[in-house]
Parts: structure tokens; sequence; C-alpha cells
């Protein structure tokens, strides 16, 4: 079944608000079985909606729009729908319920906007918005579906889940779609590439294999469609077993979850705390420890050290290294992650040190050097060199992953 995705909005088009709705509802709809053929992205410009929506409906069987739902006059794609469909537009009671009971738990008092939020087409069904006031509309024409959605992203997101996919799967049969993905990390796409090129070429023309790089990791998804759930699974199944024969050092999951999930995990089902300090990331690999729900379980906190008299007075690196030696050295980083094991007495702690750049490199250490140590009291203290690229951002993602990277593997020896 095709389905496309068409957002509304001006602001959309002029690089204002990022286009996160499509992304979304994207991966949503595939899960479940749609092909998703296009997405579309159009102006709150009648003309340019009634294109875009004539299009869509030459080559797919659902059509999802987001934006545009609102009252305000710049808000067209419930007029543009009813009218481009022959419909008629009337007040429906049970919005204007619903709406009213909205406002009011909200202490406020119902204005002209409110009201004409119950304006809806009489060819379609309105869908309850439970976080705002604009309804959703569900169209059925022609066995084509139409949905338009709230651009709001949380009122679109439980719209879509609690009523708009439960409708659509009811509504068509679908494929079954197998997506499983194998996390990887500390090998570049293109050695990896390399190193797994027989493995691909033997892979069941059913499996589709795609490479998902970011800053030091790289996704391996495969992706299978088809009608038996269990011979699909065995297969793929099969061949993430033959990978990891393969690549075994470079996997650190084979389940749904990114890196600080997984150190999350492992340190959870050991019982070991866990503290930071942090230089060239400033607080960086902190935020990724701490995103993840139950964190406060193994998580204590960290040194931002990002001066050299932080790094002696809070850590008790000794001054006399950093001058001999210089800040991003295995000499500092390893007194910096024994410093702050000891101050916030943890059972693991994570330390790094870099020129993260853009300026400050030199010949011996160009930008993107970056050293990183972990010291625990079981293990003692061992650190490594990294040369990352020239590019900020990049630097601070890498350093983050490749410091949560050896931390795994020494939890999991
Ligand atoms: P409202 O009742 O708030 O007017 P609406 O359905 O008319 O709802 P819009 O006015 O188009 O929605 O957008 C509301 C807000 O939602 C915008 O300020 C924008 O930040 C956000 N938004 C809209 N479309 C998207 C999108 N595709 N991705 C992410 N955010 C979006
Ligand atoms: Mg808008």
């Amino acid at each position: 079944m095709n389905l496309e995705i068409i957002s509304i909005g001006d602001e959309l088009l002029i690089g204002q608000t990022l286009n996160t709705n499509a992304h979304w509802i994207a991966s949503e709809v595939d899960k479940v079985g749609f092909s998703v053929t296009r997405h579309t992205t159009v102006g709150d410009t009648k003309n340019e909606i009634i294109e875009a929506l004539s299009l869509a409906l030459k080559k797919n069987d659902v059509i999802l729009i987001t934006g545009g739902l609102g009252p305000t006059n710049d808000d067209l794609t419930m007029p543009v729908l009813n009218d481009f469909f022959g419909g008629k537009i009337i007040e429906n009671k049970e919005v204007l319920q619903d709406i009213e009971k909205l406002v009011l738990s909200r202490g406020m008092e119902m204005n002209i906007n409110n009201i004409r939020q119950a304006l809806v087409p009489d060819i379609c069904v309105p869908i309850r918005n439970k976080n705002g006031t604009a309804p959703g509309l569900w169209f059925d024409i022609n066995n084509k579906i139409i949905v338009a959605l709230p651009g709001v992203p949380f009122e679109m997101k439980a719209m879509l889940t609690d009523d708009v996919l439960p409708r659509l799967i009811g509504k068509f049969k679908l494929p079954i779609i197998i997506h499983r993905i194998v996390y990887t990390q500390g090998i570049p796409e293109s050695k990896l590439a390399e190193v797994i090129a027989g493995w691909e070429n033997n892979l069941p023309s059913t499996i589709k294999l795609a490479y998902l790089p970011s800053p030091g990791r790289v996704k391996l998804r495969l992706s299978s469609t088809g009608a038996d759930r269990n011979k699909m699974s065995e297969l793929i199944e099969i061949a993430v077993e033959e990978l990891k024969m393969i690549i075994a050092p470079f996997i650190y999951s084979t389940e749904a979850g990114n890196i600080e999930e997984i150190i999350g995990k492992l340190l959870s089902d050991k019982k070991v705390t866990i503290a930071t300090a942090e230089s060239c990331t400033g607080g960086y690999i902190s935020h990724l420890i701490t995103s993840v729900s139950g964190s406060s379980d193994y998580y204590t906190g960290s040194v931002i050290s990002y001066s050299n008299d932080i790094k002696v007075r809070e850590l008790g690196v000794n001054s006399l290294d950093i001058e001999k030696y210089g800040a991003v050295s295995k000499q500092v980083v390893e007194q910096m992650a024994e410093g702050v094991l000891k101050k916030m007495n943890v059972d693991y702690s994570i330390a790094v040190s870099g020129i993260a750049g853009p300026t400050g490199g030199t010949d011996d250490k160009p930008v993107g050097t970056v050293w990183i140590a972990i010291s625990s009291k079981l293990y003692g203290t061992q650190s490594k060199e990294y040369r990352f690229g020239k590019i900020r951002s990049v630097n601070i993602e890498r350093t983050a992953v490749a410091a949560l990277g050896m931390l795994r593997e020494l939890l999991i020896k």
C-alpha cells in the first residue's frame, strides 16, 4: 500500500522549522507495512496544496497531511480539502464539546477561534485531538484515505498513534516488514563495507541491506518484506549470526538501542556506578548517559574540567605534568580519570581531553587529537589516543561515542 506524506507550512519551506513530522510519520507507517512513496512539502498556499494533493492521489492509497489545521486565516488545509472533495463546512457538536472541555480544563474561556475549530467538512470523520483544539480530518474517498493532522508535533503524534494508525491497519491488508539493526562502532563505513562484502553478496534476495553512518558509528539495517513472519525472522536471524562471526568486536548491539542505553543496561545489571571528567566534550558524555531513564541508579556526576586550573584543583591532576605533557596527553587524562573516580567514590570513571577544533591544533597534536581514559577500582586505568577529524561538533560526538565504547569493552570483559 502506497502512502505519501504532505507537510504544509511556509515555515517549513524557508527552513525556519525542521520538518520532524514527516520524518516521524515515515518511520511509524513504515513499521506497519506501508510503502512511503514520497514526502512533499508545500507552503500555506491554496494552489500548491491542491497541486500536491492531486499528484499524490494518482499514486497512493493513503495520504497523510500535517499542518495548517489551525483556526486562523493562514491555516488553509481544512477549507481546501473541503472544496477539493466537494463537501460542506458544518459545525460538529462533538468536536465543539471536546474543545470546550479542553479550553475550560486549562482555565480559559472559549473564544471565536476555538468555536471556529469545530467547523469541519461534512464529508469527513473528525478525529479527536486530546492535546489541542484542531481536530484531525479523516476522508475516505473512492477507497483512498486522506487524513489531515495538526502540525504541532505532540498533537500529531498522539493522534496518529492512538487513532489513525489503528484505523489504517484495520482498513488495509499490509505486508509484514521486518527491520533488524546491527549497531557497530569503531570501524569506518568504507572499511566495514570491505570486510563484510562477501557476507553482503551472499544475503538472501529477500533481505535488503542499508548502511546508516553517524559520527563514530555505523548502523547496518537488514530489511525484509513479505507475508511469512517466521520465515523472514529466521532468515534475518541467520544473517545476523553470520555477520557476528565476521565483525563481533565492532558490534555493540543487535537489539534496538544506542550506546548510552547499552552502557546503562550493563551498569545497572552489574550494580556499579560511574562518573565522568570531561574536558573537550564539555558535559556531552554526561548528557548522553543521563538521557537514559533510570540513569540515576548508576550515574553520580561529572567534573567538567575545561580549564587546566579545574583539572588541578578539582581532580588532583599534577600541574607539572600539564606543563610537561600538555592537557591533551596520556598522563593528564589518566590522572583526570583517577581523580574523578576517587572524588566521586564510584566504580568506574571516564575522562576525556582533546582538541575539538577548529583552532588549537599543533604539528604533533593536530585538531581532532583526543585522549580517553577509563579508570576502575577493579581494572586500574587504561587510556587510548584517537585522531578524529577537523569538525568540532563531529569530534565531540565521536569522542563521546568512543569513550562509551571503551567503557563497554571493559564492562563486557
Ligand atoms: P495550530 O492549531 O497550532 O495552528 P496547525 O495544525 O495549524 O495547528 P501549524 O500552524 O501548521 O499547525 O503548525 C503549528 C506548529 O507546529 C508550528 O509552529 C510548527 O512549529 C509546528 N509544525 C508544523 N508543521 C511541522 C512539521 N512538519 N514538523 C515539525 N513541526 C511542525
Ligand atoms: Mg501553519
